[in-house]
This record gives C-alpha cells, sequence and structure tokens, in this order.
C-alpha cells in the first residue's frame, strides 16, 4: 500500500463494472496511491444502449454515479462523476443510423440537457463535450460544434467545469473564445488527452513522462489523466490505473514537489472548485 503527503487525482478514466474491471481497477488505484478519480460515463452506445432521446441516456449516467458511490467507498479521498454525450456519436447516428447532422446534433444537445440535470442536483462535478478528433464533412463538423457551444451555455447556467474530447491540438483558442462569451472562465475548459501545455483552457495531461516534463516545466496549471476505458476486448489501449500514482511517485522524486500540488490541489480546486485535500481521510 503506498501512500503519498499528497492528494493523488487521474482526472478522466472510465469504469465499466459490467464489461470491465469496475471496482477493481479503483483498488488498484487506490492501492498505489491514488485517492481522488473523475470518472466519466462511457460513450452510450458502448453501454448496448441505442439512445433516441434525451431521456435514453439517463441509465448511462446513472450507471456512472453508481459506480462512482461505490468507488468513493474505497478511496481514501473520493470520486467524482463527469457526464456527457462522446463526440464520436454524431458518427455514429449519421453514418449507422441514418441522422442528418441537425437531428443528430439536437439529441446530443437533449443528452446534454439531462447530464446537466445531474450537475444541477449535486450528482455529477462536471460536464463533458466536444468534437470528432478524425476527419468529418462540414455538416457534422458544424453541428458537433453547436453541440460544444450548447455544452459551454450549459456549464455557464451550472456554474460547472467542462470536459472535452477533441482533435489533436495545443490550440483551443476558439472553444476559448465560445466560453469568454457567455462568461465561463477559460480555465474550466478542460482538454482531456491533452499534450503539456494548451492555448485556451486547462489541459488534461496524458500521464506519460516526456508530457508531464512540459507541464511541470512551464508551471501553468494542469492535471494529469489515464483516460483508462476499462474495456476487457482492449487491455494495452491506454494507460492503467496505477499509472498516475506512479508518475506522481516518478515526478517527486525529480523534485517536482510544485507540479504535484499543482495538479492535484491547486488546479482541481481552481478548475472545478473541489478541496482533495479536506476530502481526504487520512
Ligand atoms: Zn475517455
Amino acid at each position: 500500500m503506498q501512500e503519498f503527503d499528497t492528494p493523488v487525482v487521474d482526472n478522466h478514466l472510465h469504469l465499466d463494472p459490467d464489461h470491465g474491471r469496475g471496482l477493481e481497477a479503483v483498488k488498484d488505484f487506490a492501492r498505489s496511491g491514488g485517492t481522488h478519480l473523475l470518472v466519466v460515463n462511457k460513450p452510450s452506445w458502448l453501454l448496448g444502449h441505442e439512445v433516441e432521446t434525451g431521456e435514453d441516456f439517463r441509465p448511462v449516467f446513472e450507471t456512472t454515479v453508481e459506480v462512482v458511490r461505490e468507488a468513493s467507498e474505497i478511496l481514501p479521498g473520493r470520486a467524482w462523476p463527469v457526464l456527457g454525450v462522446h463526440p464520436g456519436l454524431v458518427s455514429k447516428l449519421v453514418d449507422d443510423r441514418g441522422y442528418d447532422p441537425e437531428a443528430a446534433r439536437d439529441l446530443m444537445c437533449a443528452g446534454l440537457d439531462t447530464a446537466a440535470e445531474f450537475v444541477r442536483e449535486g450528482d455529477a462535478l462536471a460536464l463533458k463535450s466536444g468534437r470528432p478528433h478524425y476527419e468529418v464533412t462540414d455538416a457534422v463538423w458544424e453541428a458537433s460544434n453547436a453541440v460544444l457551444r450548447h455544452g459551454l451555455d450549459l456549464v455557464a447556467d451550472c456554474d460547472c467545469a467542462l470536459q472535452l474530447h477533441t482533435e489533436s491540438t495545443t490550440d483551443l483558442s476558439d472553444v476559448a473564445e465560445w466560453a469568454d462569451e457567455r462568461g465561463v472562465p477559460g480555465e474550466r475548459v478542460i482538454k482531456h488527452y491533452a499534450q503539456g501545455h494548451l492555448t485556451g483552457g486547462t489541459p488534461s495531461v496524458m500521464s506519460d513522462k516526456d508530457r508531464l516534463e512540459d507541464a511541470a516545466e512551464r508551471g501553468e496549471p494542469f492535471l494529469m489523466e489515464t483516460d483508462f476505458i476499462d474495456d476487457p476486448d482492449r487491455p494495452g489501449a491506454v494507460m492503467g490505473p496505477k499509472t498516475v500514482p506512479r508518475r506522481v511517485d516518478w515526478l517527486l522524486d525529480e523534485g517536482r514537489d510544485a507540479a504535484v500540488r499543482n495538479a492535484h490541489v491547486e488546479t482541481p480546486a481552481s478548475v472545478y472548485g473541489v478541496d482533495t485535500e479536506a476530502t481526504l481521510d487520512r
């Protein structure tokens, strides 16, 4: 049982209690010194839901809320749900199910409306949206950006943060501008799967050493994540749940205490308004 003198937060991972490792992954994380998790719902289609209305997302979100409740009992800190609609859904709808881009947009916006209800009730910490990371038609790109802007409308209304899945980039100035127009602080726009630096938002940095070194060196606000997908069919597809604690260990060995405090105490506080130290019972 590893223990650090600091909270250790994985800002983006998935748990699939029915098909994946679920709480066993949480135990691995905790045994390695991990304390807090932000658990993002899996894409609706991977849980076997063929959504047709915004309400159809509800069981997807409830699965996450439930596993978060159980994870919080295992962790020395706690877990929080991050709920939303995976941007890849637009292609499932348009390419596989015959939706036109506008109808796909409306359904995805309705799904985000349902996610926002959980935030308003205090059952989720943040929302998740984005746009495809692969080549799409102009119409699908425009529909996706409209969904993303709707996500920003909702976080302005709910006073929460927005995690984004986007194309691979270190510049999200366009999104930061849309956030600003809505009075959403730029830092509350979080790019998941990020490099070590980002213009326009807060990077949630994938926990490989090169990216972390970059983030630590710059000293700007950042978070750390694995994007563990908990999918038994793709065991090697992403980092495992022990990765963030191991990288924290490495950063501390390198004398990067300030970076650890940045990613695990200060940035969670400024972005989400959570106190990772006060929620630690040791
Ligand atoms: Zn993810």
